[in-house]
């Protein structure tokens, strides 16, 4: 952009120079061709001038998406850092909250597909399940003995 207006701002002197050294107008049409070379290159300026507040504010709007990206991710690690994986007596596998980093909610746990996707999903209770209502997956808490010890206080008592 500086070098197109550089170059419009010399071909202007040339254009100057050329009226203070004009004795009649024999020089009349280098004069012509010097102001129609000062205008294409004030147009070039422009254009460029353009181009680049265009450009400008392309980056800028590239520039906060990314701010916003990263402030997602931030968001988003501070608060998986305060699940770790838990894994049930049936093998099954879920994040859950970490003692200490309650900050007054419940203890719950999250989905560990939904994390993978950087999604938070509260897992609900469903029985002996844990379900996830955005994926509609039933993760297994408890073998069915278990919950009937549970139940009934004592093994297969019914
Ligand atoms: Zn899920």
């Amino acid at each position: 952009m500086y070098t197109e207006i550089v170059a419009a701002i010399q071909s202007t002197k040339t254009a100057i120079d050329l009226v203070k050294s004009a004795n009649g107008l024999s020089n009349y049409s280098e004069l012509l061709t010097a102001v129609t070379t000062v205008q294409i290159k004030l147009t070039d300026a422009i254009a460029s001038e353009l181009a680049s507040q265009e450009k400008q504010a392309a980056l800028t709007e590239r520039v906060r998406e990314l701010e916003k990206q990263l402030a997602e991710i931030e968001g988003w690690n501070t608060q998986i850092q305060r699940y770790s994986l838990f894994q049930f007596p049936t093998g099954a596998l879920a994040y859950g909250l970490k003692q200490g980093r309650e900050n007054e909610e419940p203890m719950h746990y999250l989905c560990v597909s939904c994390v993978d996707k950087k999604q938070k999903s509260t897992l609900q209770p469903h029985g002996r399940f844990l379900k996830c209502t955005v994926c509609k997956i039933d993760i297994t808490t408890q073998s069915a003995q278990a919950l009937n010890l549970n139940r009934n206080g004592g093994w297969m008592s019914r």
